[in-house]
C-alpha cells in the first residue's frame, strides 16, 4: 500500500510520501539506541512533566489534529476531535500513576531482602492501525515512554500525517529527540526492524494476517509481542433490559468510528421474547443515520476509511444474502450507491437470518452492518456468542443478577459490559482473548507488558 493521505470523503489523492530507506531506518535505530542509554536514568517525575506537557499540547491543538484524522481515514470531526481528548486523559493518567506502577514490590522470603523491580527493556516497535490514529498510538506511547522504553511507529500506510503529528507532539513536549520515531515505512520493512537485535519487542494492532507475520518473525527472534486484533464481538439483549437505552446504545456502539471499530458491536443477539420489538426499533434508528460529509456537526456516518474496505463489506453483504441472510434496511445495491464513486461510503445496513456458513456469522464485519440474531433464552445467547474464533469484547443487557452473574462468568472475551457497550479505559486492561490476540494495553498490566520484571535476592 502506497503511502499516502487520500480523502475517503472524495477519492482525491492529496499528498505522497516516500519510505525510508534501509539505512535511514537503521540510523533511526541507532538513534533510538544512543537515547534510551541516559533516557532509562531520566526521573520519573521529568518524564511525567513532559508527559503532561503533551497532554497541554493535544487538547490546545485538537481541532487541528482532528481534522488530519477525518482528512486521511474518514471520521467525523466530532469524533476526532474526542479522541485526540481521550489521548489527553491518556497521557495524564500514566503522567499521574507511572511512579505507583513502576514501585519496587516487596515479597517475604528467606532472604535478607527481595523484591521486583520493573526496567525498561530498550526500543519498542509499534506497528498501529489507520481506525483511531491517535489514540491507538498514545496508549502505547505514553505507559512506554513513562517507563523508560522507546518507541519506533510503524503507522498505518494511510494515515502518514497523524504519524508525523504524533511525533512532533512527543519532541515539542520535551521528550529528547529520538525516544519517539515516526518510520514512514510499507509494511514489507516491518521485518528487518524485528530482526534488528537493538529493538527488543513489538506491539502490533491490527488484522489477523498481520498480527501472525509479525509474531511469527518475532517468535524466530525471540521477542516479545503484543497482539490486539480483530474483534466481532456480540451485544445480547434479554428480555428484562431497558430495550429502549439498548436500542440507543446498540446504534452507537455498531456505528462508531463509521463501523470500524474492533470493538464494535457486530452480532446482535435478542431473547425471542423482545426480538420483534428490538428489531423494529433498531431498523427506525439506522434509518434516522445521516451520512454524508465527516466536516459537518451533524453527520452520523461518514466515508470509510479505503475503497478495499467497502468493496470487502460489500462482498461479505452479497455472499450472506446470497446463502439466505435477509437484509432489513441497507446494502449498497439497495440504496442506488454506484460502487464505484469516488467516496467509500457505505450506508447503514441490517441482516437477519443468518446462515452459520455466511461472512457474516464466521467473519469480522469492519463497517457499519449490524448481525442480528434471535435466540430462546440465556443459554441459547452464551451458546452464540461464543461460537466464534474472536474473543475480544461482549456486551450484555440484563436486569437480573443472576444472569449477570453467568454472563460475566461463560462470555469467552477479554472484556464483558453488562448494561454498557464495551470501550476502552486507562484504569482497566484491555485485550483479547483466542484470535483476537494476546497480552493487554492500559493499567498497570499493559505498562508492564514491555518491562524487565526482574527478581532480586539479598542476602
Ligand atoms: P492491517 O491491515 O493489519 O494494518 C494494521 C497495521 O499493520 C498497519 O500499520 C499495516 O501497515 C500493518 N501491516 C499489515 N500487514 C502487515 C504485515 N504482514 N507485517 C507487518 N505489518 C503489517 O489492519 P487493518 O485491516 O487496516 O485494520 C483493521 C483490523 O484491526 C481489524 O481486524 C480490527 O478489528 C483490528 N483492530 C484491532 C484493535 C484492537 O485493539 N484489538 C484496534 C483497532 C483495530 P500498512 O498500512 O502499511 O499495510
Amino acid at each position: 500500500m502506497a503511502i499516502a493521505t487520500t480523502n475517503p470523503t472524495t477519492g482525491e489523492v492529496i499528498k505522497t510520501f516516500t519510505p525510508l530507506t534501509s539505512i535511514e531506518i537503521s540510523s533511526k535505530i541507532a538513534i533510538a539506541h544512543q537515547v534510551f542509554q541516559d533516557y532509562k536514568s531520566i526521573s520519573l517525575s521529568q518524564r511525567a512533566e513532559w508527559l503532561h506537557r503533551a497532554a497541554d499540547i493535544l487538547e490546545a491543538d485538537k481541532h487541528r489534529l482532528g481534522a488530519i484524522a477525518t482528512l486521511e481515514m474518514g471520521k467525523t470531526l466530532k469524533s476526532a476531535i474526542s479522541e485526540i481528548e481521550k489521548c489527553a486523559v491518556g497521557c495524564r493518567y500514566y503522567a499521574e500513576n507511572a511512579a505507583k506502577f513502576l514501585e519496587n514490590v516487596l515479597v517475604n522470603t528467606e532472604a535478607s531482602q527481595s523484591f521486583v523491580r520493573y526496567q525498561p527493556l530498550g526500543i519498542i516497535l509499534a506497528v498501529m492501525p489507520w481506525n483511531f490514529p491517535y489514540w491507538q498510538v498514545f496508549r502505547f506511547a505514553a505507559p512506554a515512554l513513562m517507563a523508560g522504553n522507546m518507541g519506533l511507529l510503524k503507522h498505518a500506510s494511510n494515515v502518514p500525517q497523524c504519524a508525523v503529528a504524533i511525533a512532533e507532539i512527543i519532541e515539542q513536549a520535551g521528550f529528547p529527540a529520538g525516544a519517539f520515531q515516526t518510520l514512514l515505512i510499507g509494511a514489507e520493512q516491518v521485518e528487518e526492524i524485528l530482526r534488528d537485535p537493538r529493538v527488543k519487542g513489538a506491539t502490533l494492532t491490527g488484522s489477523e494476517a498481520a498480527g501472525q507475520s509479525l509474531a511469527s518473525i518475532a517468535g524466530h527472534e525471540l521477542k516479545k509481542t503484543v497482539l490486539e486484533l480483530g474483534g466481532s464481538d456480540p451485544f445480547i439483549v434479554l428480555k428484562s433490559a431497558n430495550i429502549d437505552l439498548a436500542v440507543k446504545t446498540a446504534v452507537i456502539a455498531r456505528m462508531i468510528n463509521n463501523g470500524q471499530s474492533c470493538i464494535a458491536a457486530k452480532r446482535f443477539i435478542i431473547e425471542s421474547a423482545i426480538a420483534d420489538e428490538f428489531e423494529t426499533k433498531l431498523v427506525e434508528a439506522f434509518r434516522q443515520l445521516k451520512m454524508g460529509d465527516p466536516m459537518l456537526p451533524d453527520t452520523d456516518l461518514g466515508a470509510l476509511a479505503t475503497p478495499q474496505i467497502r468493496a470487502e463489506i460489500h462482498q461479505q453483504v452479497q455472499a450472506s444474502i446470497a446463502q439466505g441472510a435477509r437484509l432489513l434496511i441497507g446494502g449498497l445495491n439497495n440504496n442506488k450507491i454506484d460502487p464505484k464513486q469516488a467516496g467509500n461510503f457505505y450506508p447503514p445496513t441490517i441482516l437477519t437470518d443468518i446462515p452459520k456458513t455466511s461472512p457474516a456469522y464466521t467473519e469480522e464485519l469492519f463497517g457499519p452492518v449490524a448481525c442480528l440474531f434471535r435466540v430462546p433464552d440465556l443459554d441459547a445467547a452464551i451458546i452464540l456468542a461464543n461460537d466464534s474464533n474472536l474473543g475480544l469484547g461482549a456486551s450484555a443487557w440484563t436486569e437480573e443478577i443472576s444472569e449477570c452473574d453467568r454472563l460475566v462468568n461463560e462470555l469467552e472475551a477479554g472484556s464483558v459490559f453488562i448494561n454498557a457497550m464495551v470501550k476502552s479505559d486507562c484504569s482497566l486492561p484491555f485485550g483479547g482473548i483466542k484470535r483476537s490476540g494476546y497480552g493487554r494495553e492500559l493499567s498497570m498490566l499493559g505498562m508492564h507488558e514491555f518491562l524487565n520484571i526482574k527478581t532480586v535476592w539479598i542476602k
